[in-house]
């Protein structure tokens, strides 16, 4: 189905203007973190990506092609956890990078509150900007009899403090059995607090290279029944009643930037995002054109996975998320599978 204004996803274009024309960027810049959040594979320091001058070089390409630059997120760790992160504020070509963004992305458990210096900083900084704050729920402290309280009071002063300058998600990490238990108090939360109405998968273990290939590939195997429950929980409660809401018309490029390199994400739908240290998801370099080269080698392997494909609804977005080349890779599947 083509995305038109007369389509019943017309809400897309309503909600985020031309899908197609939106970009976002994950810059691990963070280091240092004392959450042991369980499940989390992201290696805590040596995030040393510091080629701000291409990725604000690829930024501005990107904007005089007609993309609006919708997130930057900052990764991989707690933002409060550590305030040497924020002297990244002090480099110019940072600054100018996050400058073309609407939001900024971080990530913080919330278990010790958040910094307000933090707040103060990036709002004098960019008087018009919002921040997502991507809540990593604990799940190994779910039933403890005061998480729960200390995460919603959190949240609670949050949004009281900065109301809508701070959109609030959920998110946790992956990879691994999650108990049906589990599942039940991390969609109550989903529902109650995340005011995008859905939980982040953070993929972690992708981004470690002492992780072996197959145990990535058993981990993301893992992954997809953990996403298979959420997707059919986004289909019983939210207001849409399609497999698919307005976030699963997004195709945006998300960059990665990580060490000295820069990769474009193919996407498991809804709208979870999968890094693939893969040469044919590596730009070249930091323009426009390099990332067009990237999605045009990309484009080779992302043939259909089996034929059922070919009479498929879903056949355009698998086909725009690059659904094709991630189950390639990893062995996947169809993702309407049950896992
Ligand atoms: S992978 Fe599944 S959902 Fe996607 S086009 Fe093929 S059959 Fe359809």
């Amino acid at each position: 189905m083509g995305i038109t204004r007369d389509n019943p996803y017309s809400t897309a274009y309503d909600y985020y203007g031309d899908p197609s024309k939106l970009a976002e960027y994950r810059l691990f810049v963070l280091n240092e973190c004392s959450m042991d959040c369980k499940g989390c594979f992201y290696t805590k320091n040596k995030n040393d990506f510091n080629n701000f001058d291409g990725a604000l070089n690829l930024a501005k390409d990107l904007v005089s092609n007609g993309y609006r630059m919708e997130t930057c997120y900052l990764l991989p760790t707690d933002m409060f956890d550590n305030t040497d992160n924020y002297k990244l504020f002090n480099n110019k070509s940072f600054k100018d990078i996050i400058g073309l963004f609407n939001f900024v992305g971080i990530a913080t458990t919330l278990e010790h509150g958040y910094d307000e210096k933090f707040f103060d900083i990036l709002y004098d900084l960019y008087p018009q900007h919002t921040v997502e704050i991507q809540v990593n729920l604990s799940i190994k402290r779910l039933f403890d009899i005061n998480y729960q309280g200390l995460i919603r009071n959190n949240i609670t002063k949050l949004k009281a403090q900065y109301g809508e300058r701070v959109v609030i998600n959920l998110a946790i990490n992956i990879g691994f059995k999650i108990a049906d238990e589990e599942l039940a108090v991390l969609k109550d939360m989903m529902m109650e607090l995340s005011e995008d109405g859905i939980i982040e998968l953070n993929f972690t273990f992708l981004y470690n290279d002492d992780i072996s290939f197959d145990n990535k590939k058993k981990m993301l195997k893992q992954s997809m029944s953990t996403l298979t429950y959420f997707k059919d929980q986004y289909k019983s409660h939210n207001s849409y009643t399609q497999e698919f809401n307005k976030r699963s018309l997004l195709t945006k490029p998300s960059f990665v930037f990580a060490h000295d390199d820069i990769y474009c994400n193919p996407i498991v739908p809804f709208d979870e995002y999968v890094y693939v240290k893969d040469d044919v998801f590596k730009l070249e370099g930091s323009t426009y054109d390099d990332f067009i080269t990237c999605y045009c080698n990309a484009s080779v392997i992302n043939s259909i996975i089996d034929k059922t494909c070919e009479t498929c609804e879903n056949l355009e977005y698998c086909m725009a998320k690059y659904y094709f080349a991630i189950a390639k890779k990893f062995d996947l599947g169809c993702f309407m599978n049950k896992f």
